[in-house]
């Protein structure tokens, strides 16, 4: 258990159980590791990438009924993972849904959103 406010042991969360079959339903709550930060989310964008999840599927997608579904957004702090100090519960946050890898050229330059190793997670991104 993190840092932080307490919070309820639920939450909503929009699940796609198959194409263009999006719900909305009462899910766990996630628990934060020692390096990650758990947010109330208070709102969140459907990109193009969202729809095209929703209606064909990606590359890489989590099965159908485990796949929550929204990437960009924006909250509080509740929690924090031990091993994180740059933020702390009641900060309000926005993400950036870009990680890259950390290693290839691109990243290496500052250019992280055209990482090499595009959806490769065995090599950081
Ligand atoms: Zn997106
Ligand atoms: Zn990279």
């Amino acid at each position: 258990m993190g840092k932080g406010m307490d919070c309820p042991e639920t939450m909503k969360a929009a699940v796609l159980f198959g194409f263009n079959d999006v719900r909305v339903v009462e899910r766990p709550r996630p628990v934060p590791g020692p390096d990650e930060i758990l947010i109330r989310v208070e709102s969140c964008g459907v990109c193009a990438g969202d729809l095209k999840m929703i209606s064909r599927g990606m590359l890489k997608q989590p099965p159908f009924g485990e796949f929550i579904l929204g990437h960009e957004y924006a909250g509080t702090v509740v929690q924090v993972g031990g091993a994180i100090d740059e933020f702390a519960a009641g900060d309000r946050v926005a993400v950036e849904v870009h990680k890259g890898c950390g290693r290839c050229r691109n990243c290496l330059l500052g250019k992280y959103t055209a990482c090499l190793n595009y959806g490769d997670l065995a090599r950081g991104r």
